[in-house]
């Protein structure tokens, strides 16, 4: 047993959450280092006892726990309030972008004549829908991946 073994024990030892083992009081007898550690821890441990313990007052742990449940209500309607915003934000993206979409293809024109709807949607289809779908694409991407980090940051929180 050496003095490195023995020193993180010491504490223990001296306030008496461990007992030593044989080797380990052969040791602190014949070594001057740790029973010059052991004595000091003892003396600091006594020192403790006979201090008087600060008492909290009676409503303390009823106050804490009370600012605690005030904080977290708090926090969970701030929570609430950003993903209702962040809801209505997304759903107002895919407006934007089907009424962009329907605009484009001529969906909105005063005249809804069919046969002029379908020139315009085979002359345009390739390049704007294609377009326009990329774009909602990576809006959904980005929104979905938005809302599964949410998701998780509220489980985490729980
Ligand atoms: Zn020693």
């Amino acid at each position: 047993m050496r003095c490195d073994e023995l020193e993180p024990l010491i504490e223990a030892i001296a306030d008496g959450t461990i007992e030593p083992s044989p080797e380990d009081r052969a040791h602190v007898s014949s070594c001057p280092t740790c029973s010059a550690r052991l004595a000091a821890a003892r003396r600091i441990e006594e020192w403790l006892s006979a201090r008087e313990m600060a008492q909290p007052a009676a409503t303390f742990t009823a106050a804490v726990m009370a600012r605690i449940g005030d904080e977290t209500w708090k926090t969970e309607r701030v929570v609430d309030i950003g993903f209702n915003l962040f809801i209505a934000a997304g759903v107002l993206v895919f407006i934007a972008f089907g009424a962009g979409l329907a605009w484009s293809l001529g969906f909105l024109t005063v005249t809804l004549d069919t046969e002029q709807l379908l020139r315009a949607v085979f002359a345009q289809v390739e390049g704007r829908v294609i377009s326009q779908l990329q774009t909602t694409a990576i809006a959904a991407v980005v929104l979905t991946m938005a809302l599964a980090l949410w998701w998780w940051a509220e489980e985490a929180a729980d």
